[in-house]
C-alpha cells in the first residue's frame, strides 16, 4: 500500500514531504468503521456515518422509529427478560425496602437484649 516501501513508520506530522494525497488517504483510513456483522459473520468495516457507529448500508442515517406502532415494535424486539422493566424494578425496590426495615427491626431487638 505504502509508496515508500519498508522501514519504520513515521508520524504523519513529521513527514512534510508526504504528498497531500497521501495525507488525505491516511485521514480517510483512520475514520471510524461500521461495526455491523455481515452475512459472513465478519465486521462490515465500511466508514461509519459521522457521529454514528454504522455505515450508510447498515442504518447509519436512521434516527429510529417515529410512529407509535414502530416504537412498540422496537420495544418488543429489544425485550429480553424484563429484568430492567419498570415493574421489575419496582418489585426489587419494594423488596429492598422490606429487607432494610426487617434488618432495622432485628438490630433493635439485638440492642434491647
Ligand atoms: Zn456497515
Amino acid at each position: 500500500m505504502s509508496a515508500e516501501g519498508g522501514g519504520p513508520r513515521v508520524e504523519t506530522a513529521s513527514r512534510p514531504r508526504e504528498s497531500i494525497r497521501e495525507r488525505r488517504l491516511a485521514i480517510l483510513k483512520a475514520a471510524p468503521r461500521c461495526g455491523a456483522k455481515t452475512r459472513r459473520e465478519t465486521c462490515c468495516a465500511a466508514p461509519a456515518i459521522k457521529g454514528r457507529a454504522r455505515c450508510r448500508n447498515h442504518g447509519g442515517r436512521s434516527t429510529g422509529p417515529k410512529t407509535q406502532a414502530g416504537i412498540e415494535n422496537i420495544r418488543q424486539a429489544q425485550w429480553k427478560t424484563g429484568y430492567h422493566s419498570a415493574e421489575a424494578k419496582a418489585v426489587r425496590r419494594e423488596l429492598r425496602e422490606f429487607l432494610r426495615q426487617a434488618r432495622a427491626t432485628l438490630d433493635e431487638f439485638d440492642e434491647a437484649s
